[in-house]
């Protein structure tokens, strides 16, 4: 998925769970759950992102880390939101390291993560909406609703 609905999970099982140490792990696994729904991705393998798919991922890291510092802020949580949004997309880390180090880092990691990765191509409409309707459901939780 794209890093906007790994955040926001993340940022939902913070707001959910009592303690950071159950908080870190749930949030990881999360990562891989939420990858392996279907899902559009726009691009797959990092090491040959072009300019326009850069902009779009940076756009993606931004709006994502915006929408949790809205909602942390003030909230008796919002640290532990962080935790659990950091966490959600710590699997995705390795995909700096490719950049950095050359395609071939981390590689057998990256065959670990592409495993639950949703593989095949979507719709773009199908492949958003999947997306925005984790986005809402974890933004539910955080507002309490199901509480
Ligand atoms: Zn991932």
């Amino acid at each position: 998925m794209l890093n906007t609905p790994h955040l926001l999970v993340g940022a939902a099982i913070g707001s959910s769970l009592p303690e950071a140490w159950q908080i870190v792990p749930v949030a990881a696994a999360s990562h891989f759950v939420f990858d392996s729904l279907p899902h559009f991705q726009g691009y797959i393998e990092v090491e040959d992102l072009e300019k326009k798919e850069v902009a779009f991922l940076a756009a993606d890291i931004i709006f994502g880390l915006g929408l949790v510092t809205f909602f942390s802020l003030g909230s008796p949580r919002g640290d532990l939101m962080w935790v659990g949004a950091l966490a959600a997309i710590l699997p995705d880390f390795h995909h700096i390291f490719q950049v950095v180090f050359g395609p071939d880092s981390l590689k057998r990691y990256h065959k670990f993560h592409m495993k639950f990765h949703w593989k095949k191509d979507m719709k773009l409409l199908p492949g958003v909406a999947t997306q925005i309707i984790t986005i809402l459901a974890a933004v539910l939780i955080i507002s309490g609703v199901f509480a």
